[in-house]
Formats: C-alpha cells, structure tokens, sequence
C-alpha cells in the first residue's frame, strides 16, 4: 500500500519489484496512476469511495476492494457500462467486526445479495475483504479473518456457477500472519513496507 508514501518513493517500490499498488484515496490513486503510467502496475482501490469518484477511477483500477455497499456497486455498474468498461473486477467489503465507524456489508447481509448483484452484469464480483476490528488483540483478529472465511466458503456453496469468490483480501502490517492463517489471497501491507525508511533516506 503506497498511501503513506510519495510518487518518489512508490517508484523505488517498484523498482523492488512491487507491482500491486494500493490507495485508499481516489485522487492520489489518480495522481501516482498519471505520474507512474510508463510503468507496469496494477492499482488497488482499497478505501471508500465516493459515487462521484467512480468514473475517473474505474478505468484505472485493477481490483476495487471496497465494494461496500449496493448503492456504490450500482453505481459502478452504470459507471462501468456507460464508460464501456467489461467488467470491473470488484469484492465485497465485509464489517466483520461490526464496528460502528467501519464501512461494509453486515456479515448477515451479504448472503441476501446474489440476486441484486446477479443484475449489475458490468461487475465481476471476485471475492470477499475485510478488516479486523479496530479493539481486538490478534486472537481476535484471527477470529474476524475466520468469519470472512467462513463466509466466503458459504457462499461458494451457495452462489457456486454465479461468482467465483476466490479472493479473500484480509491482513495488514499488524495482523497479516492471522489473515494468512485463515486463508488470506491478498494482504494488503503498508506501514511494514516502509520501517526505518526515515533512518537509511535520512
Ligand atoms: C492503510 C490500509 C492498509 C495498510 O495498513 P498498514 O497497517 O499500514 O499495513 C490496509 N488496508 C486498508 C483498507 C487500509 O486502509
């Protein structure tokens, strides 16, 4: 994740080799998209996104994880088909923890929403993200990654020939061995990437 950093430095990132990139923020994934175009990158959306930053983000995004709700995800799908996008690759951002300052689906809900999202054709629904809460110690963020996992392996079931669902985006620079434990195909690192980053440019 590259939030934290300036285009400078996700340059020297992927140099290293990093080629999937992460914002939270629509406009400096804009930004660092325009400036880094001559390299080879995917770019991750991985924060809320407002409804008015769909069309200039759609197109550059490799993988919106932060599909939170129906209206967003309705609207990308307009977005989509009227940019003449085939398919944006899309997961669904799930409020393991329930906390209340956390966007997301409600583990419950999520279940209830094949058939709506069955309609939104110029989505690809891939696949599930979650954060642990916010309070918890590591045991508990290990027991939110099940939750999602378990979900995931539900709907699989149940949406089985309708999405394939074969992301689980879970784990961040605290808790990523957790994440991986219960499954994780994407962590999302940010903050470890970038220790004693100050010490050795310094
Ligand atoms: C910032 C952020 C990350 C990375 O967090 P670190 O703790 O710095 O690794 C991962 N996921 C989301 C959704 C974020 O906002």
């Amino acid at each position: 994740m590259t939030k934290y950093v300036d285009v400078a430095t996700t340059r020297l990132l992927v140099d290293a080799g990093c080629r999937d990139l992460g914002e939270s923020r629509p406009q400096q994934l804009w930004d660092k998209a325009a400036e880094l175009s001559a390299l080879e990158t995917s770019w991750h959306l991985i924060g809320h996104m407002q409804r008015n930053k769909l069309r200039r983000t759609l197109p550059l995004v490799h993988l919106l994880h932060s599909g939170d709700s129906l209206r967003l995800l309705q609207e990308a799908n307009a977005e989509a088909g009227r940019a003449g996008i085939v398919r944006v690759p899309v997961l669904l951002e799930v409020n393991v923890s329930g906390d209340a300052t956390k966007h997301g689906f409600g583990l419950e809900e999520v279940p209830r929403l094949a058939d709506q999202l069955a309609t939104l054709s110029y989505l690809d629904v891939r696949g599930l993200m979650c954060m642990a809460g916010l309070e918890g110690n590591k045991d508990d963020a290990r027991r939110d990654f099940a939750k999602l996992r378990l979900l995931s392996e539900r709907l699989r079931g149940e949406w089985a020939g309708r999405f394939a669902l074969n992301e689980l985006s879970m784990g961040m620079s605290g808790d990523f061995e957790a994440a991986i434990a219960e499954g994780s195909t994407m962590v999302r690192i940010g903050s470890a990437l970038f220790e004693g980053l100050d010490e050795t440019a310094g």
